[in-house]
Parts: C-alpha cells; sequence; structure tokens
C-alpha cells in the first residue's frame, strides 16, 4: 500500500504530493488530468511571487515538479470508489483498486455552466467564471452577471468597482442573495438589476459583444451590448463518485476540518473539493500543503 494516496492533480493534489514525497514516505497520485481546473485559464495574475503565468504552462510546470519527486504518477484514470478496510482502497474507472494508509482527496470542482449558445464558443472570449481572475481584464468596460444568489452580487459587487457598468440577470422574480449584498449593490451608481428574465444567448463575432434575454411574464425580448458575461450560477464540487462514504454538505463539498481531517480517520481533502470558502490556486496550494503534513502527522501517530 501507499503510505500516502493523492487523488487530484490541480494545484491542491500537486501541493500534497510534493509535501508527502517530502517526507520520503511511499507515495502516489491519481489524476484524470493534471493542472485540474489551471488547464482552463487563459492567465493567471494572483499567483503571488508569479506576476503572470499561462494556465496550461503553470499546469506542465505541476506535473513537473511532482515528477521531480519519486512519486508514483498514475495519469488519465478516474476514480470512481472509495471504502475503508485493513487499508483505505480506492477503485477506478478501468477496475483496478489502489491501496493506501491515508487518502488526499483533491478533485477539484467545476463552473455550473448556463448551457446557452455563445457560453462555450466565447469561453475565455468574454465569457468568464471567475471575478477575481478576469475582473480586471475588464476594466471600463461593460459586462453581465449572469445569477442572483451571493456568488452572483458578490462578483456584482466587486466587478462594479472595476468595470464601466454591470447589468445582473437573475431567473427567478427576487435575488436570492443576502441582504446586506443586495443593499449594498443596490447602492452603487453602475448596476443595474434585471429579475424574472432569463438568458438566452451570449452574441459576439471574435469576442463577446452582447446578451440576449427573455422576460419570463411578458416573453418580450431584449438585447444589450456589451464586452463581458459572468456566469455565477455556482460551482459544482467533483465529489459525486464518493457517494455517502464521506461526508460531505448539501453543495456536494467535503466536510473538513482545521487540520483537513474528513469523518474517515486517515482521509484528508483539499482545495475546491471542500467547504474552504474561497476557490483559488494559491489556497489550493496551501491547502493541500497541509492535508500533506496532517496525513504524515497521522502516519507517524498511528
Ligand atoms: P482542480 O484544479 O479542479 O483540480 C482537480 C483535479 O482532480 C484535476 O487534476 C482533475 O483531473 C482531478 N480529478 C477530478 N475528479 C477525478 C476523479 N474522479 N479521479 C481522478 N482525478 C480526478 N484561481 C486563481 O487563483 N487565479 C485565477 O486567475 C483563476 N482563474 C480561473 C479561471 C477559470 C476559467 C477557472 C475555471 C478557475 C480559475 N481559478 C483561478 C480557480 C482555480 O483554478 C481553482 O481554485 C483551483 O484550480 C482549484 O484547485 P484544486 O486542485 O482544488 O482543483
Amino acid at each position: 500500500p501507499y503510505d500516502v494516496l493523492v487523488i487530484g492533480g490541480g494545484p491542491a493534489g500537486s501541493s500534497a504530493a510534493v509535501y508527502a514525497a517530502r517526507k520520503g514516505i511511499r507515495t502516489g497520485i491519481l489524476a484524470e488530468r493534471f493542472g485540474g481546473q489551471v488547464r482552463d485559464t487563459l492567465g493567471i495574475e494572483n499567483l503571488i511571487g508569479v506576476k503572470y503565468i499561462e494556465g496550461t504552462k503553470l499546469s506542465d510546470n505541476l506535473e513537473a515538479h511532482v515528477r521531480d519527486y519519486d512519486v508514483d504518477v498514475m495519469t488519465l484514470q478516474r476514480a470512481k470508489g472509495l471504502s475503508k478496510k485493513e487499508y483505505i482502497e480506492v477503485e477506478l474507472e478501468n477496475g483496478a483498486v489502489l491501496k493506501s494508509k491515508t487518502l488526499i482527496l483533491a478533485t477539484g470542482a467545476r463552473w455550473r455552466n448556463i448551457g446557452v449558445p455563445g457560453e462555450i464558443e466565447f469561453k475565455n472570449k468574454g465569457v468568464a467564471y471567475c471575478p477575481h481572475c478576469d475582473g480586471p481584464l475588464f476594466k471600463g468596460k461593460d459586462v453581465a452577471v449572469i445569477g442572483g444568489g451571493n456568488s452572483g452580487i458578490e462578483a456584482a459587487i466587486d466587478l462594479a468597482g472595476i468595470v464601466n457598468h454591470v447589468t445582473v440577470l437573475e431567473f427567478l422574480p427576487e435575488l436570492k442573495a443576502d441582504k446586506v449584498l443586495q443593499e449594498r449593490l443596490y447602492s452603487l451608481p453602475n448596476v443595474t438589476v434585471y429579475k424574472n428574465v432569463q438568458t438566452k444567448e451570449i452574441t459576439g463575432t471574435d469576442k463577446v459583444n452582447g446578451i440576449t434575454y427573455i422576460h419570463r411574464d411578458t416573453k418580450e425580448e431584449h438585447h444589450i451590448e456589451l464586452q463581458g458575461v459572468f456566469v455565477q450560477i455556482g460551482l459544482v464540487p467533483n465529489t459525486d463518485w464518493l457517494g455517502d462514504s464521506v461526508e460531505r454538505n448539501r453543495f456536494g463539498e467535503i466536510l473538513i476540518d482545521e487540520h483537513n481531517a474528513t469523518n474517515i480517520p486517515g482521509v484528508f481533502a483539499a482545495g475546491d473539493c471542500t467547504n474552504s470558502p474561497y476557490k483559488q490556486i494559491i489556497i489550493s496550494m496551501g491547502s493541500g500543503a497541509s492535508a500533506a503534513l496532517s496525513a504524515f502527522d497521522y502516519l507517524i501517530r498511528n
């Protein structure tokens, strides 16, 4: 068996594997695709100490850093089940079973897509998902935020300080965000909110030039010219495969304590697949490091 087995090769999993390997213990990493969400990111400007790096480059660096150590690397394979017997066992989709004394779950998350025409075509060409990451790219421009929950309204408030104008589109008749956030939003001069509207299409040529929405009551169709669309309808953790084996919250996020421990002894979790409140590269890397140090601590005590 491994001493530490890491599932996921994004910032959290890569960091966990490097930290575990540096303890000289038997470490394995299973990653469907190294880099995770970072591989889908155009440019990163908020990894402190690295002024700018392309997402594909950082992904390649993560893989190279892990391979620099004595780590068993298994790529292009997906985990599909977890159980605890004498050791912790992870079953793969190809039927193989990996055994380990400790496990670090770092399977990350994905943004929920709105699924309208234009979303996929203009991804990274005006369609964005992360205001902390991509907000500054829209400085002085007009943007829309789809989604009136907490993340949507936080995004709109954040963006209003950077861009020229923000239009919020909410499907339901009322915003679902906390009242304090709504008050803050409505106090801003450069924000317009449309409720009870359905996004029909994100338009553009080589990049986004507008959005079309429909009033759900009147069925009237409108088009707004703008340069950016932030889709904020939720982040989905990649944890379905865990079923009831590990405790998760109602969003599907794995519940961890301050040592990154889950409810199963020896099983830790890190990064975007957990209930950590902020989902960012630097936070995931720190979280992966903490999980590996906790796993090592667990091994020397058990
Ligand atoms: P992920 O990056 O999601 O990695 C998950 C890993 O698990 C992958 O290797 C995946 O292949 C693997 N995996 C998943 N399921 C399985 C399975 N069943 N079996 C095996 N392997 C599996 N953050 C910033 O700090 N700055 C930015 O500029 C920035 N821009 C972003 C732009 C976009 C478009 C997106 C989508 C996100 C951006 N983020 C940014 C957020 C950042 O990418 C994430 O917070 C970070 O990647 C989370 O790291 P993670 O390791 O927890 O998960």
